[in-house]
């Protein structure tokens, strides 16, 4: 589902992705694990195109994200063919972004309708239906301010899915949350691993790592320094560094 290719990103002098090699299946949950500044979510940001490469590709689906190949050289596509390919990729942040003036079915149906042209029946249909999901079937009509950060997150993560995505990137999903808000949307988070979702997750929850990814990642500073099982890389690290790392986190 995703192919990504010796992707190297530098922001000025700085290299930040020295060369990220990953491959991700079909239904496949990976957690990437890292610590600050390794360079997480400017992979993240790199698959749905955010950022320019300095260097290799990703593919999704089997398709080149954000360039099209012209003899040995890479193009980058206009703005729509951008919009098309960012449309299969759902993305979940820390801060959950949700538009203030809009309801809570507002703000599931409004991309839908917008870029895909769904008619309002069949995204207000769908949105119900993602909200049974999220376990939010009550708050239909409520505001972003009406709602707790967890609610609000899994409206996010409806939103999301409402694009009907093949694949749900999530950067900390969980980080700005208080404690008690945080198992609510981890459990809607393995619901749909569970139901098959193509995930990638950034993470510090090594509980959700060991219950839930197929894979672990762990990078840093550019590079991927490990991965394999969760019970291989957190139970049984093999690097100083990833050793290092969840010394601090576990
Ligand atoms: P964290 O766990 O703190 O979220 P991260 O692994 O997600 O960290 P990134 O946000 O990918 O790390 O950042 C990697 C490095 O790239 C950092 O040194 C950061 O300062 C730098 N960086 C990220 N975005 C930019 C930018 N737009 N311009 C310049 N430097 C950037
Ligand atoms: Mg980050």
């Amino acid at each position: 589902m995703v192919e990504a290719i010796g992707v190297r990103k530098s922001f000025g002098a700085v290299e930040v992705l020295s060369g990220i090699d990953m491959t991700i299946l079909p239904r496949e949950v990976v957690c990437l694990l890292g610590p600050s500044g390794s360079g997480k979510s400017t992979l993240l940001r790199c698959i749905n195109h955010l950022e320019k490469l300095s260097g290799g590709r990703i593919l999704v689906d089997g398709e080149l994200i954000g360039y099209r190949e012209r003899g040995d050289r890479l193009h980058e596509l206009g703005s729509a063919e951008l919009a098309r390919q960012r449309r299969d990729i759902g993305m979940v942040f820390q801060r959950f972004n949700l538009f203030p003036h809009l309801d809570v079915v507002g703000n599931i149906t409004q991309a839908p309708m917008l870029i895909k042209g769904e008619s309002r029946a069949e995204a207000t249909r769908r949105a119900h239906e993602l909200l049974e999901i999220v376990d939010l079937a009550g708050k239909a009509n409520a505001y972003p301010h009406q709602l707790s950060g967890g609610q609000q997150q899994r409206v996010a993560i409806a939103r999301a899915l409402a694009m009907r995505p093949k694949l749900m990137l999530f950067d900390e999903p969980t980080s700005a949350l208080d404690p008690e808000l945080v198992g609510e949307v981890l459990a809607v988070m393995k619901r749909l691993a569970l139901e098959g979702m193509t995930m990638l997750v950034v993470t510090h929850e090594m509980g959700f790592a060991r219950e839930v990814a197929d894979r672990v990642i762990f990078m840093d500073r550019g590079v991927v320094v490990e991965q394999g099982t969760a019970a291989d890389v957190i139970a049984r690290p093999r690097h100083d560094r990833t050793k290092a790392f969840l010394k601090r986190v576990l």
